[in-house]
């Protein structure tokens, strides 16, 4: 069902009384008639104990930054999507561009991560993004299209429908530089029709399309009011109780 959803993606940031005090923080900041999905990403290492605290709250829900391609076995250091599900926890963050960057994730590892989340019943928030330089050559329409199909179209249409998109352009990521609403909205709007093209409109317009990079209290209200954008994945801005919340808010 396509819903509305922010969720804060907190990197390798905040030790764990740092992060357990911004989940209490937040929850009181929380207004009571909270209509949007908030989704907290928190190192491995704090996700147990925040999904415990989130447990019994409505609309309050936790993900994995990333998860392992194996299902299990003697892969060290690696955390599968089976033991991420024994913690309760309800998304995996996959292809985030810092992954894809820096550990070299190919769309066919993604590809992997998807299908043995999906297994285990983890759902996917789903990052995809072009370069500053693939947008001034013009090929980032066909960028996404290639890290979307090639990740995510094998799908059957039951499984597709646990798929959450998340729009996030590199150059933006973390700069400062917000891609500006109708930029945002044109690459939503591609995103949905290649979806449709691919699994017809009722699948296409019920997946929630999320947008990511240097979103925050001043542009996400813009951000959100177009009609193809479904919340936002955010980074600097999740680490700050008071922002996180006005973000929320903006809905
Ligand atoms: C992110 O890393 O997913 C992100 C959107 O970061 P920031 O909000 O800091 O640009």
């Amino acid at each position: 069902m396509r819903k509305n959803i922010v969720a804060g993606n907190w990197k390798m940031n905040l030790k764990r009384d740092e992060g357990l005090d911004l989940i209490n923080d937040v929850i009181n900041l929380l207004p009571s008639d909270n209509k949007v999905e908030v989704v907290f990403a928190p190192s491995f290492i704090h996700l147990y104990k925040v999904n415990k605290m989130c447990l019994n709250l409505d609309k309050v829900n936790t993900a994995s930054q990333n998860v392992s391609k194996e299902e299990r076995g003697a892969f060290t250091g690696e955390i599968s999507a089976e033991i991420i599900r024994s913690a309760n926890v309800k998304y995996t963050i996959i292809g985030h561009s810092e992954r894809r960057e820096y550990f070299k994730e190919t769309n066919e590892d993604l590809k992997q991560k998807v299908d043995v989340s999906l297994e285990n019943n983890l759902e996917v928030i789903f990052c995809c993004g072009e370069s500053l330089d693939q947008r001034e050559e013009e090929v980032h329409f066909n960028w996404i299209k290639i890290q979307i199909s090639e990740s995510l179209f094998h799908l059957s249409s039951d499984d597709f429908r646990k798929i959450i998109i998340a729009y996030e352009p590199i150059w933006a990521i973390g700069t400062g530089v917000t891609a500006s609403s109708d930029q945002a909205e044109e690459i939503h709007k591609f995103i949905r029709e290649i979806i449709a093209q691919k699994y017809g409109d009722e699948i296409a317009n019920n997946t929630s399309i999320l947008y990511g990079g240097s979103c925050n209290p001043t542009n996400a209200r813009d951000i959100f009011s177009k009609d193809n954008i479904d919340g936002g994945l955010i980074g600097g801005a999740s680490l700050n109780a008071e922002s996180f919340v006005e973000i929320i808010k903006s809905f």
